[in-house]
């Protein structure tokens, strides 16, 4: 079965940029490819004229840190992401979801940037940059150009990336300092091979034994990827203690609008693993932002 007709590997940004201009509409990115060729398999359409392999180039393939901003390459494999150093402390709930990601093989090759682009409610790479309040650097509308993650997301699976003209280039975010953590988990069924019955990720600023600021991403509980306003509420300005995180769970049992999935679980059933997987994250966060260090949980 023939997939696409033209196949090219460019080099830099500009000349991949290029190509999508070239084509105009006819050719697709495509990174891993563990998403995209599951579907152009299954959708039984003619081949696509042409596909623009983003894994060369070099701009897209790196970690950056540069004062107190981390930039991670749209290409990043999640594999990168977990072995490397610079995320530890920095982004350590990063390193926890994108260490549960499917099983090595698809670590090795799945990009950051394809979890995102493919824009499901709960890909855990993406759960992760939305509580590190991350933007992206993207290519539209003949420009570059930095937005929130959370204007990348249109709907469930619709992306505001139109992937045969964009290219979605990097993540950046500020990394925890002293005083602030992070955590990731997520609950999956046991022979679960894609997304999770429920993903939370936290970042947590703790000052005076308070929490001084807080971010929250539960998904899926919304059909894309958001922060829970509410639960950050119900913890910002209150003791760092365990009645404060009963309060916010509760909080999130009240707000989120959780849905039952035909494959993955029903509405019950997440009502009940949102005060597991808040009380896990909150915890382990707070304890990380006291003691000023993290040892990733859970990785693959
Ligand atoms: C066996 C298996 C297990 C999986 N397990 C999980 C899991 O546990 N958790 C999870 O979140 N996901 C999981 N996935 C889904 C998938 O692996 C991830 O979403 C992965 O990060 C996708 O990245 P990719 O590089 O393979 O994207 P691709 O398949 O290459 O692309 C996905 C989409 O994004 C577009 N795209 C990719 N990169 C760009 C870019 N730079 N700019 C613009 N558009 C772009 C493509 O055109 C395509 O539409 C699993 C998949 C498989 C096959």
């Amino acid at each position: 079965m023939k997939l696409w007709n033209h196949y090219h590997t460019p080099t830099s940004v500009y000349d991949a940029i290029d190509l999508l201009t070239r084509y105009a509409g006819q050719a697709r990115i495509i990174a891993g490819g563990t998403d995209l060729l599951v579907d152009m398999r299954a959708d039984g359409h003619a081949p696509q004229e042409a596909l623009i392999d983003i894994t060369r180039i070099a701009e897209m393939g790196q970690i950056t840190r540069e004062g107190d901003t981390i930039t991670i390459g749209a290409g990043v494999t999640h594999t990168q992401i977990v072995k490397n150093p610079l995320l530890v402390n920095a982004a350590t709930c990063l390193i926890e979801s994108c260490g549960v990601i499917g099983g090595p093989q698809v670590r090795n090759v799945a990009t950051i940037g394809g979890n995102v682009a493919h824009a499901l409610p709960a890909g855990d790479g993406t759960t992760s940059l939305v509580a590190l309040d991350a933007q992206a650097e993207i290519y539209k509308d003949g420009m570059r150009q930095w937005l929130p993650i959370r204007d990348l997301f249109r709907g469930a699976g619709q992306s505001f990336l139109d992937s045969t003209r964009d290219l979605l280039i990097r993540f950046r975010f500020t990394a925890a300092a002293a005083g602030q953590a992070t955590a990731f988990a997520r609950i999956m069924r046991p022979q679960g091979v894609a997304l999770p019955v429920l993903g939370c990720a936290v970042w947590v600023s703790i000052a005076d034994g308070q929490f001084a600021d807080a971010r929250v991403c539960i998904a899926p509980a919304a059909p894309t990827p958001s922060r829970a306003e509410a639960v950050e509420a119900a913890l910002i300005g209150k003791p760092a203690v365990s009645e404060t995180v009963d309060t916010a769970i509760k909080t999130a049992q009240e707000s989120l609008h959780l849905r039952t999935s035909k494959y993955r679980a029903t509405a019950d059933y997440r009502y009940e693993m949102v005060a597991v997987l808040l009380r896990k994250t909150l915890s382990k966060a707070v304890e990380r932002a006291r003691s000023g260090s993290a040892v990733p949980e859970g990785v693959g």
